[in-house]
């Protein structure tokens, strides 16, 4: 198993409902290190370029609607098998399918307003991560 390093994202939703430490709870309990952390409000043109490959989706305008509806926290999370084992503790896309304990399960509601985003691959990852952080904002381990 690879280190590897995966880009999360609490939205809009789960920062309102005050779940910022919940979540990153989960990140650390389930093994995985907060290695770069920036809380911000996206603007139309940072959400649109983000989920660029949605853009042809029925879903899209409301997906930037939702996204630039308040404050996101964004973390680079990086441990073995980062990008899988975020996604597992994520939970399936729409709440309603996501398995019991995990992160969407517990915490949203709908497939639109669903907690969080993670990385699908290592290459989206890679994207994603230099999407919204310079490499001097991502940390090293030193102990
Ligand atoms: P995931 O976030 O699980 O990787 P996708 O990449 O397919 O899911 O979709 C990106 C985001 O777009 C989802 O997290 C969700 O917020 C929104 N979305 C996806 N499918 C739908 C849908 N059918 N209706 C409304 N919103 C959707
Ligand atoms: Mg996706």
């Amino acid at each position: 198993m690879a280190l590897e390093r995966t880009l999360s994202i609490i939205k809009p939703d789960a920062v309102a409902k005050n779940l910022i430490g919940a979540i990153y709870n989960r990140f650390e309990s389930a093994g995985l290190r907060i290695v770069g952390a920036k809380m911000m409000h996206l603007s139309k043109e940072q959400a649109e370029g983000f989920y660029a490959e949605h853009k042809e989706r029925p879903f899209f305008g409301a997906l930037v609607e939702f996204m630039t509806s308040g404050p996101i926290v964004v973390q680079v999370l990086e441990g073995e098998d980062a990008v899988r084992k975020n996604r597992d503790i994520m939970g399936a896309t729409n709440p309603a399918e996501a398995l019991a304990g995990t992160i969407r399960a517990d915490y949203a509601e709908t497939i639109d307003e669903n907690a969080v985003h993670g990385s699908d691959a290592t290459e989206s990852a890679a994207r994603e991560i230099s999407y919204f952080f310079s490499d001097e904002e991502v940390c090293q381990r030193t102990r």
